[in-house]
């Protein structure tokens, strides 16, 4: 009896490439070495989704696509198993997605603006539909400079870490040290926080851009802030050694220059970045481009933001975004230090004489059509809950009542994510410092926090000063928590 022998290439296509997909890109390449039917199999999962770290690598990627195969023919035996592709289609080398680094410790080489721009354009001829994520560790001012020259087309999401060593002190002692009104004329005075912006969202440099990330604390994602607890802290050491709080009140700047890039863009995090000032905010939300397709926005710990001085323009952003996206974040950070009761007094007349200003205001206002909302504020009060203050109910014998809430607590760190997988909203509450003034009482906002089954909603509620949290599910229990035990775990890893 003569012995049957199969290999998997006598598998169809469509589980030959499943069983590719589980194998490692080093596999791959080693079946690619069997003989020329493998190597050509393995072209498209080998190139569909690749991750490239360094300089030489990518120089050799493109170099590769630019060769043709060294096989030019599939046998008649693969042929006949996987007649209906065509040679082209089997050698086919189309990239579908990549990651590309640039800076990392790991590498000596820096790649030019030229350099970049050349290979990222190489690829995108060469596959057309590709999504690029860039990662620009370290991103200098030069390398900045180069890119604003060149064009990175099918670049869809850019993750960014400026090493703004030196600049944050220029800007802020002198605030208004650019304006976007003038860098028309003077290309070269530009500021690096102007050409940041215009980099990332003037739509001449990354032409298809949807998402973006932009931090400047640090050179790298291992330095950033791990938890929220790590953030104040950065947050404070900045404060520390810029304190502005002799600066007056802000005025309006309406000499903004639009960003156009904004209109594509579907998600934007702005994270530990000095270059996110109060002109520049106003630039890019406060602008006549429209953000249409943003569904997250997420500010954080931007210390050159003050959240009173530039309270005018905080609540713009907050009516613009919470119209237009599903997740917003913004987290402030500045707590309150010696000079805080004269802050307090000027806060407390400001929204007195506007209203429309107070943030609590336009939460209550715009929010409901979110799904998730999640604020680090100095200053909250009951004006964010539309719902008039109700006593708790409290069964006679001292109990609260209510049930356990189905959604578990723990793990706090995919709390949020659980909670919107089971259809409930999320909002988080961080108070860092006080109750607006004249209205006071952190228990009455906890009340507000607790609702009727009939609602759909979670609130997490912390008050920063007095280690205090609670979180407030439909019909179900407070559970109250002390907030440093959970402001003090990690981020989840999503990016
Ligand atoms: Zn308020």
């Amino acid at each position: 009896m003569s012995q049957i022998k199969l290999s998997i290439l006598d598998l169809p296509r469509e589980l030959y490439l499943e069983v590719c997909s589980y194998l490692t890109v080093p596999d791959l390449t080693r079946t690619a070495r069997l003989c020329r039917d493998h190597y050509l199999a393995v072209q498209q999962p080998l190139y569909t989704d690749i991750k490239i770290e360094t300089h030489s690598k990518l120089i050799k990627l493109v170099e590769t696509l630019t060769k043709t195969p060294t096989v030019s023919h599939i046998s008649p035996q693969q042929r006949l198993r996987w007649f209906k592709l065509s040679n082209a289609e089997l050698r086919g080398r189309e990239i579908k997605y990549l990651k590309l680094v640039i800076g990392s410790i790991s590498d000596p080489e820096n790649a030019t603006g030229a350099v970049l721009s050349r290979c990222v354009g190489v690829i995108s001829r060469h596959s057309p539909a590709v999504k690029i994520t860039l990662t620009l560790n370290g991103l200098s001012e030069q390398l900045m400079k180069q890119l604003q020259q060149f064009s990175l087309p099918n670049v869809s999401k850019v993750i960014v870490y400026a090493s703004s060593a030196g600049n944050d002190t220029v800007i802020s002692q002198h605030p208004s040290a650019f304006s976007f009104r003038n860098r028309l004329n003077t290309n070269d005075g530009m500021s690096s926080a102007a050409r940041f912006w215009d980099l990332l969202f003037s739509d001449s440099t990354f032409t298809d851009l949807r998402s973006a990330f932009a931090a400047t604390a640090c050179a790298s994602r291992e330095g950033l802030p791990r938890s929220v607890a790590e953030a104040i802290d950065l947050a404070i050491q900045h404060h520390s050694s810029h304190d502005q709080f002799s600066r007056k009140m802000s005025e309006e700047d309406n000499g903004s220059l639009p960003f156009h890039g904004l209109r594509h863009m579907e998600e934007i995090i702005i994270a530990h970045n000095n270059y996110l000032d109060v002109a520049s905010m106003q630039s890019l939300f406060g602008s006549t481009v429209i953000p249409q397709r943003l569904t997250k926005l997420e500010i954080v710990g931007c210390p050159q933001l003050h959240p009173i001085k530039d309270l005018t323009a905080l609540s713009t952003l907050l009516s613009r975004a919470l119209q237009l996206v599903k997740h917003f974040k913004l987290h402030l950070y500045r707590q309150p230090t010696s000079s805080w009761t004269d802050w307090e007094t000027r806060y407390a007349e400001r929204i007195e004489e506007h209203p429309e200003e107070h943030l609590c205001n336009i939460v209550r206002g715009l929010s409901k059509r979110l799904r998730s909302l999640d604020l680090a504020l100095p200053f909250v009060c009951i004006a964010i809950f539309d719902r008039p203050f109700k006593e708790r109910f409290v069964h006679p014998t001292g109990a609260a009542l209510g049930t356990y809430p189905t959604v578990l607590f723990e793990p706090y760190n995919t709390l949020k994510q659980r909670l919107l997988a089971e259809g409930y909203d999320y909002r988080r509450v961080i108070c860092m410092g006080n109750m607006c003034p004249p209205l006071r009482g952190w228990q009455e906002m906890i009340g507000c926090a607790t609702q009727s089954e009939s609602d759909k909603t979670s609130w997490e509620m912390m008050l920063v000063w007095e280690d205090q949290g609670s979180w407030h599910m439909p019909g179900g229990l407070t559970r109250y928590f002390e907030a440093e035990d959970v402001l003090t775990r990690p981020f989840v890893d999503d990016a």
